[in-house]
């Protein structure tokens, strides 16, 4: 079905793209011309946090090479059922920081609201793979959440996330942004989300007019941790996004075997710069359980910054950082 038009092209409907996935380990290896045995660890066809990759994603993944970036972030590997000390399902302690369901309150000013369990893609190594989605979002949905935003004039930002805001559809959104737009002491509204990394055309052009609003300057946190992930429909999409007045940052995680080398953070940071994103944090992996094969020592991390630093201009080297939990910010191990 094609729905919609970009820059003189027409583009299928991204949610038909979302609903376009591979959720079998097995078939995944089989559409790359890979047997399971050649994966480090081989697969988890059976995964508690199940395998799901849109085929706009594999068509990015170089078929035949088991050491793949971007496979490695979406393959369930079998190594995801280690047991590592240290590692839990709540690391951040998420669930000390919750008032009320739907709705995290960790920092200062600032409010995190659950609006959705659902993810374009499922990111092996994503701290919320565990999270209670169901005692978020049963009942009624979002209402306690505003209802706490709007007794609580301190806050004065607000973030969606979830899961991924950007899987809702542009009707639900427009709804959600209404109810907060109502509320007079909030003054930022921010966007997480990493469903353009993998769909770029959920970009649209209706998307981009919902967030083109003189009531707030929006900002846009992508989520992209490998250069391959930004194609050039992506980056056309985001710089006209820039254009509509919000603003794009990203935020990459550092993976083991998939950016943990100056080249590639660097190509990462060039790619972003492009797209008139800037790369703002590169986090520390938080030790949720299944993800302990991805981590990255704080040795390493810290000389691969140096690295950056040494490469790049100032502006386009994220700050190092990692979240503890019960800390008032995050710790930037270096900037
Ligand atoms: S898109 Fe974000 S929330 Fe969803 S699995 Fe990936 S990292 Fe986790």
């Amino acid at each position: 079905m094609i729905t919609q038009e970009a820059d003189g092209w027409q583009v299928p409907d991204w949610r038909r793209l979302q609903a376009d996935l591979v959720t079998d380990a097995a078939e995944l290896c089989a559409l790359l011309g890979l047997r399971p045995e050649q994966l480090p660890g081989g697969i988890d066809g059976d995964s508690d946090f199940p395998l799901r990759v849109p085929r706009r994603y594999l068509a990015r993944i170089t078929p035949g090479d088991p050491h793949d970036p971007l496979l490695r972030q979406v393959l369930a590997s079998g190594r995801e059922r280690d047991t590592v000390p240290g590692y839990g399902a709540d690391p951040l302690a998420e669930a000390d920081h919750t008032p009320v369901p739907g709705l995290l309150h960790k920092y200062h000013g600032r409010a995190l609201l659950v609006v959705t369990g659902a993810c374009a893609v499922h990111c092996r190594y994503c701290f919320r793979r565990h999270f209670p989605y169901q005692s978020h979002l049963s009942g009624g949905r979002w209402k306690q959440a505003l209802d706490w935003l709007r007794a609580h004039p301190d806050i004065r930002e607000v973030i969606l996330s979830g899961g991924d805001p950007l899987t809702l559809s542009n009707q639900r959104l427009a709804g959600l942004m209404d109810e907060l737009a109502a509320i007079p002491h909030l003054d930022r509204l921010r966007i997480h989300s990493r469903t353009p990394v993998v769909i770029p055309e959920r970009l649209d052009d209706e998307l981009r007019a919902l967030l083109d609003t003189p009531r707030w300057r929006v900002t846009l946190v992508l989520h992209a941790n490998h250069p391959r992930e930004i194609d050039a429909d992506l980056a056309g999409r985001c710089r006209a996004l820039g254009r509509a007045g919000v603003t794009l940052l990203n935020q990459a995680v550092l993976l083991a075997g998939v950016n943990d080398d100056a080249e590639t953070l660097a190509a990462l940071s060039d790619r972003l710069h492009d797209a008139g994103v800037l790369p703002y944090y590169l986090h520390q992996l938080d030790a949720v359980a299944g993800a302990a094969h991805f981590a990255v020592s704080d040795h390493r991390a810290l000389a691969l910054h140096d690295a950056l630093r040494a490469r790049l201009p100032g502006f386009l080297v994220p700050r190092l950082a990692r979240e503890e939990p019960g800390r008032h910010s995050k710790t930037v191990l270096k900037g």
